[in-house]
């Protein structure tokens, strides 16, 4: 069974296998999480994302995907990028948030990860309600079967962590 936790930190200094970016679908960098990566990685990283470009994701990843790189100078061994929704009022967009969390999962697998740090997918410049994005991301990854044995939610400020911690109870 995999092992939930919750830590109020930075993504970026985690000892991990891998780690999660929340990251857009070009790919090539961005706010938040995803710049905090990059930055803190270096340039190996956006090098790799800019093959997978010149490759197989040609037009973007797609929302609800996940792929890997190096994660160059992290202490983590890899970065799996996600592509979370942005937040909609008129159109419930849950299932490709989960599909987030669940593709990363297949992705670990893929590479023999079995510690694995998440962000909160979406609920940054996304704009995703931090309550509902918690309640998603902690569901998913324990209905999801897999051979990762801890999975770390990796909470920036208060309020992310205690919306995550609420659904440990
Ligand atoms: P999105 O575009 O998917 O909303 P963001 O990166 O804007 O992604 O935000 C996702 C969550 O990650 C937010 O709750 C934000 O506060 C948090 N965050 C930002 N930087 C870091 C970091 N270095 N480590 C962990 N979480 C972070």
């Amino acid at each position: 069974m995999v092992t939930i936790t919750c830590v109020r930190g930075d993504i970026t200094r985690q000892h991990v296998d891998a780690v999660v970016n929340a990251a857009n679908s070009s790919l090539l960098g961005g706010g938040g999480v995803d710049g905090a990566i990059h930055r803190a990685g270096g340039p190996e990283i956006l090098n790799a994302c800019r093959d997978l470009r010149a490759g197989h994701y040609g037009k973007g990843l797609p929302t609800g995907q996940a792929v890997a790189t190096t994660a160059g100078r992290l202490p983590a061994r890899w970065v799996i990028h996600t592509v979370g929704p942005r937040w909609s009022n008129s159109e419930d967009r849950s299932a490709l948030l989960a599909s987030c969390y669940r593709e990363s999962l297949r992705v670990a697998d893929e590479l023999g990860a079995t510690t694995v740090a998440f962000p909160a997918v979406s609920t940054g410049i996304y704009g995703w309600p931090l309550d509902d994005g918690a309640r998603i991301a902690v569901n998913t990854v324990r209905e999801t079967e897999t051979a990762v044995r801890e999975v770390r939610f990796v909470l920036f400020d208060e309020a992310a962590y205690a919306a995550f911690a609420a659904q440990q109870d």
